[in-house]
């Protein structure tokens, strides 16, 4: 099993661990591109979110859940913004799906 995400979750690379649960792991972004930036990844492997499927639809609430407690934990209370980066076109590159926290500082819109 080749995926980073995948051994960061089980552990066999290490990360600075932020929240997890039975379906989730967050950690700390290691290229941060603001004062909090957590990456929120599903334990089970998904490609991105294109590739979630109809069986997936509670998994997916539960990432944007805890990324909004991991908002609250962290005192985020200005704001902030969960991003999903998807595909190609969307800027992913890393195959596992994973949710964005950034916060912080005011986040400019719209993206690049
Ligand atoms: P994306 O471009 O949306 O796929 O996001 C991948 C994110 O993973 C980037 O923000 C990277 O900085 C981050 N990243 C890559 N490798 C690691 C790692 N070993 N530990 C923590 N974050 C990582
Ligand atoms: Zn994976």
């Amino acid at each position: 099993m080749s995926c980073l995400f995948c051994k960061i979750v089980e552990g066999s690379i290490p990360s600075t661990a932020v929240y997890q649960d039975e379906l989730c792991y967050a950690f700390a972004d290691m290229h941060p591109q603001a004062p909090v930036h957590i990456l929120v990844a599903p334990r089970r492997h998904i490609v991105s979110l294109a590739e979630a499927a109809e069986a997936d639809r509670a998994l997916l609430g539960h990432l944007l859940w805890a990324a909004a407690q991991i908002a609250r934990a962290k005192g985020l209370a200005k704001g902030y913004r969960v991003v999903v980066n998807t595909g190609q076109d969307g800027g992913q590159t890393v195959d596992h799906l994973h949710l964005h926290l950034l916060g912080g500082r005011p986040l400019a819109w719209p993206p690049g």
